[in-house]
């Protein structure tokens, strides 16, 4: 099955030798206490922060899920509230969080195909949260969005949920405090793996506000972090697989260039269709590497039913889109040959 779905996304095919190469070197045992697991653990942060160009001094910790880092975040590095800029579903679910938790003081609430102002109306946030590529309806926040934010408001903890688009596109880590991601997505791997990423003024304000209340706490992670060690015992094979997949992965800016590439080879593509468009017509916010594509809801029903039959799996739509659009994942992971396949498909089987 060749999978376009956003997440769990196509895995990189070298992930069965490698399960392989894990069971075979005694990694699904390995202690996490021990020497062997913390160079592992020390050679792959250093690895990500290579590949992705993540400045030196910020700290990485690992994490379960993006979701979890929801929660770490709020949990961590607030005092007084939270302030949540959303368009889709997962911005909105963060936003959920912090209401449950009492934190949330703020949100705006914008349009598929705006670029927000950066203001927040709300006052007592120490916390900005923003969703850089909202899988749910293909949308990004461009750079210059950030860096607006990030000068109108110095003072207070930018965080970025990254989850669909962190080793995908070249990402300007100095323009916030947090970034996070899960590894289904863009790093082609198979889910269970968190990573939390965090500036030296985000690991400062954690120290400072020193919550230890609940499990996984910044502070904790931090602590544990400095031997390159997790409080609770790991996935060690789902890291594992990330330091073999950082091996073979092409620095960040290369993949960048790809990405964008493709994507808008297919958004022109999809522009001449007359029977799927874009959702995101204005270019400045549309994410190279999750594609929206509207139709009627029973042709969006027949090209994906058609693709299963032809062993290709699309993305649903998801929450107010579920009906109305199918999404397809631009992911690095995804080869020339793979999106050859697709083409194909959609010239032939799916042709209108
Ligand atoms: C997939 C996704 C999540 C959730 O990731 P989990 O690993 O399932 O917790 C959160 N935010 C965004 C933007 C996502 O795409």
């Amino acid at each position: 099955m060749l999978s376009f779905f956003p997440g769990p996304s196509k895995v990189y095919p070298q992930v069965r030798q490698w399960l392989t190469d894990a069971y075979d070197q005694d990694i699904l045992s390995l202690p996490h206490r021990g020497q062997r697991f913390m160079e592992m653990s020390r050679n792959t942060v250093e690895k990500l922060k290579e590949k992705l160009a993540i400045p030196a001094d910020y700290s990485i910790y690992f994490t379960a899920s993006a979701t979890e880092c929801w929660e770490i975040i709020l949990q961590g590095l607030v005092a007084e509230g939270s302030f949540h800029f959303f368009s889709g579903a997962f911005g909105e679910k963060w936003h959920s969080y912090a209401q449950k938790l009492q934190l949330a003081r703020g949100n705006c609430h914008f349009e598929v195909n705006e670029r927000p102002a950066p203001e927040i109306n709300g006052s007592k946030v120490d916390l900005i949260c923003l969703t850089h590529s909202e899988t749910s309806n293909g949308t990004v926040l461009p750079d210059a969005f950030l860096k607006e934010l990030r000068s109108a408001y110095p003072e207070p903890l930018i965080a970025v949920d990254a989850t669909s688009s962190m080793a995908g596109m070249a990402l300007q880590f100095p323009l916030a405090d947090v970034w996070f991601a899960s590894v289904q997505k863009c790093f082609g791997l198979p889910a269970g793996l968190g990573l939390l990423i965090c500036s030296p003024r985000a690991v400062a304000r954690a120290k400072e506000l020193n919550h230890r209340k609940h499990y996984n706490s910044l502070v904790v992670l931090d602590e544990q972090m400095q031997k390159f060690q997790t409080y609770n015992t790991p996935n060690v094979l789902g890291i594992y697989l990330f330091s073999r997949s950082l091996e073979i992965t092409s620095p960040i800016t290369a993949t960048d260039k790809i990405i964008r590439e493709r994507a808008a080879e297919w958004y022109a593509y999809f522009g001449q269709r007359p029977d799927v468009t874009p959702l995101v017509s204005n270019p400045e916010v549309r994410s190279p590497l999750v594609l929206a594509l509207q139709a009627k809801p029973e042709r969006v029903k027949a090209i994906k039913e058609l693709a299963l039959a032809e062993n290709i799996r699309l993305g649903n739509g998801y929450g107010t889109w579920a009906e109305s659009t199918f999404r397809i994942a631009n992911f690095p992971q995804h080869t020339e040959e793979d999106f050859e396949e697709l083409k194909q498909f959609f010239e032939s089987r799916a042709q209108k």
